[in-house]
């Protein structure tokens, strides 16, 4: 264990022995995975986003046309797409393979009403990951929801390189210029999520919704929190990596190298 060194202060050394009492006693939150299903009838949509949001680790959003599901899924950060074939606007053929131009690695599920063996090919060929034909038993749903998470998490990289700071997304563990940081669970996906978006702002918002999962929390909550991270990060960081966009939220980012000389 290397994090007593770390412990500089008594408040310090409590907030580490915190954590390690909530990390033997298993994560007390998880982080919320985001879910796009394009579906255009309206009964079985509810009837997914409700089994998905059940699972508690999901939480889906849905759109009834291919269009809507495009702009949505080009605005939004999503683990995994499900995606009806037969679709008012802009069939699923047509959003897949829009994505995929658009270099949109997102997991797609397809769901199609039909068995035919072109359809799954046609499917595949153009970049689905998986699909599913109507009608499906929810946890068969379930299944292969999960094995696509997992293996879109084995695909990407697990550590993160930005700047001095490492983060190992399987062991949620991060070493900053050769020192690991001890972080609660929270502080943790609060760092990961402003990983995820290197180099953007990332609001108030979009960290409630995924560190705190639509608990009550309210934004001096999150300022709390990145004020701690800050100083933890930035205890062993020879560069500041947090910056407060005045109005708008949060961003990780490098210095430019002009700016590090
Ligand atoms: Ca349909």
């Amino acid at each position: 264990m290397s994090w007593l060194p770390l412990a500089n202060n008594a408040a310090e050394w409590r907030t580490s022995a915190a954590h390690l009492l909530t990390s033997s006693m298993g994560a007390p939150y998880t982080i919320v995975m985001r879910i796009l299903l394009i579906e255009d009838e309206e009964a079985i949509r509810e009837v997914i986003k409700r089994g998905l949001e059940e699972e508690r680790i999901y939480s889906v959003e849905t759109a009834a046309d291919g269009v809507t599901g495009l702009r949505l899924a080009s605005e939004g950060e999503f683990a995994l797409i499900i995606l009806d074939i037969m679709l008012p606007k802009l069939d699923g053929w047509r959003v897949c393979e829009e994505l995929r131009a658009r270099r949109d690695a997102t997991p797609v599920l397809m769901l199609t009403a039909r068995d035919a063996v072109r359809d799954r090919v046609r499917g595949l060929d153009i970049g689905a990951d998986d699909y599913l034909t109507k009608p499906f038993d929810f946890e068969e749903l379930l299944a292969r929801v999960r094995a696509l998470l997992r293996r879109d998490k084995k695909n990407k990289s697990r550590v993160m390189h930005i700047a001095h700071l490492e983060i190992d997304t399987g062991e949620h563990r991060v070493v900053c210029a050769g020192q690991e940081v001890m972080l609660t669970p929270r502080e943790y996906a609060l760092l990961e999520t402003l990983a995820m978006h290197e180099g953007r702002i990332v609001s108030r918002d979009t960290i409630q919704y995924r560190v705190w999962n639509n608990e009550e929390c309210s934004s001096n909550t999150v300022d709390v929190y990145v004020s701690a991270l800050r100083r933890k990060i930035e205890a062993c960081s020879p560069v500041r990596l947090i910056h407060t966009v005045y109005g708008l939220g949060y961003s990780l980012k490098p210095p430019l190298a002009e700016e590090t000389t």
